[in-house]
């Protein structure tokens, strides 16, 4: 089996994200960047609790299935638009959490920091103007943050991580979705403070220990 080890990563990620509620049914999907010319990328209408390796397709940067069968992900586009806009990218996961797409459908950013883990592993995280589905709008409009940002709540629909593998943007989303839980529980407190500037700045600069670029998601 071709990519096997690559395949077992995203099926490993799939189920993870599965068992978290990160997707119901067949939402999501996931991609690992092989070259500049290929990637993988889950099919179509298959549950990411339950991938086997024929569910995963062997993709160019022009959408052409060059291996398996069964249709590429609906939200193809915005892979290739990240990996073309990205080239330290080579992982993109995108699930339908129940926090952060609540926040991304109330029409709420994560854009103030408050928590230490958000700031340092992935910084501002902006709210993407909603684009149908399937179409070019949604890459678009993910198009004018993508260099300066690692994470995307998308309006009305959910949440996109990137990282410079798979299983970072995974980490990414799972990060994201508990600061999203937190901060639900924050707003019904009602109160909340954001980090002062210069502690903020001190953050990015402890980003270097972890491999986080120090000029993404910046406040
Ligand atoms: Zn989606």
């Amino acid at each position: 089996m071709n990519y096997k080890n690559e395949k077992d990563r995203i099926i490993e990620l799939g189920k993870r994200a599965y068992n978290r509620g990160f997707v119901a049914s067949n939402d999501g999907n996931i991609s690992i960047r092989l070259d500049e010319e290929r990637f993988l990328i889950t099919a179509s209408g298959k549950s990411k609790g339950y991938l086997s390796y024929d569910d995963i397709l062997l993709c160019d940067m022009q959408g052409n299935i060059l291996e398996g069968s069964g249709r590429a992900s609906s939200e193809i586009r915005m892979h290739i638009m990240v990996y073309e806009e990205r080239s330290d990218v080579n992982g993109i996961f995108h699930a339908h959490p129940i926090y952060g797409t609540t926040l991304a459908v109330a029409g709420i950013a994560l854009d103030q920091p408050i928590l230490v883990e958000v700031i340092v592993s992935i910084g501002k995280i902006p709210l993407v103007e909603y684009g149908t589905p399937g179409t070019d709008k949604l890459p678009n409009n993910i198009k004018k943050y993508v260099k300066n940002h690692e994470a995307f709540l998308l309006e009305k629909h959910g949440v996109l991580t990137l990282g410079t593998d798979v299983e970072t943007a995974y980490y990414r989303m799972e990060t994201l979705e508990h600061f999203s839980k937190i901060f639900f529980n924050l707003k019904q407190l009602g109160t909340y403070q954001t980090m002062d500037e210069n502690e903020v700045k001190k953050l990015y600069q402890a980003r270097k220990n972890f491999g986080v670029r120090e000029d993404v998601g910046v406040y």
